[in-house]
């Protein structure tokens, strides 16, 4: 795939300073190949409008619902309102704390797909699952819960490793490519167009790291945590990403 994508997740962090910040820091070139976005706290949608052109916006989540009376939800369209051309479904800090059920991730891609957002869809094993050797088929099964009924129109996949979320522990290149060839395969089975559909990978990726995964043959982009909070670091893995469609 001649094209890659880096991701900013920036969670539960951040304010309105450290996005003028984030801002002033974040280096972006003019029209390459590498699709830039970031997923701030929603509050902060609004000021995210004004980052350098060229650095779209996705939604951390939204609601499987449109409207309604469903306090704290935000959905899909009102994110589209707001900018969002992607939105990150089944994260599993949601997935963990929040209980999110198969059920209700399907539910919440067809919302994203109904209001013409690009689903970022999350999935990744736990320690447990990779020492007891079982997480290629735990992937498969979180992609075929999610998918087999009705595979989206569009969609991106971040292949977050779990013990490698936040810890400083990144999956290897050679692990990373390893599990994006199992999801490639596991995705031209369930959907007609699987095998375009872009590979992301997450867990601990920094600027030291990310040009090694970007040489990944299945490896088409990142999706950031921590290291996108700061916009020089973000700018370098951007760059990394430019630098991998070069060889
Ligand atoms: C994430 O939560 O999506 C993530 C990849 O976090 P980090 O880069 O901090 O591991």
């Amino acid at each position: 795939m001649n094209k890659r994508y880096v991701i900013g997740n920036w969670k539960l962090h951040g304010s309105l300073s450290k996005v003028a910040t984030f801002s002033q820091q974040l280096r972006m070139a003019p029209a390459t190949d590498v699709v830039v976005a970031i997923a701030p706290p929603y509050p902060y949608l609004g000021a995210c409008a004004d980052l350098p052109s060229g650095c779209g916006l996705a939604g951390q989540d939204c609601s499987a619902h449109n409207s309604g009376a469903h306090t704290g939800e935000v959905s899909a369209s009102m994110l589209s309102e707001w900018g969002c051309q992607w939105v990150i479904v089944g994260h599993s800090e949601r997935r963990t704390d929040l209980a999110e059920s198969d059920q209700l991730i399907v539910a919440k891609l067809s919302a994203a797909i109904s209001a013409g957002l690009t689903p970022l869809l999350c999935v990744g094993e736990s320690l447990t699952v990779r020492e007891s050797g079982q997480e290629e088929a735990a992937v498969r099964a979180q992609l075929q819960a999610a998918l087999s009924d009705i595979p989206p129109a569009s969609l991106l996949i971040a292949y977050e490793p779990i013990w490698a979320i936040g810890t400083g522990v990144t999956a290897s290149p050679e692990q990373a490519d390893a599990m994006h060839a199992v999801i490639r395969n596991e995705l031209t089975g369930l959907m007609d167009d699987g095998a375009s559909v872009p590979l992301l990978y997450g867990g601990s990726v920094n600027p030291d790291n990310a040009g090694a995964l970007f040489d990944c043959p299945h490896v088409d982009g990142a999706l950031v945590g921590g290291a996108s909070l700061d916009g020089t670091s973000f700018s370098e893995i951007v760059e990394a990403a430019q630098a991998s469609l070069r060889q």
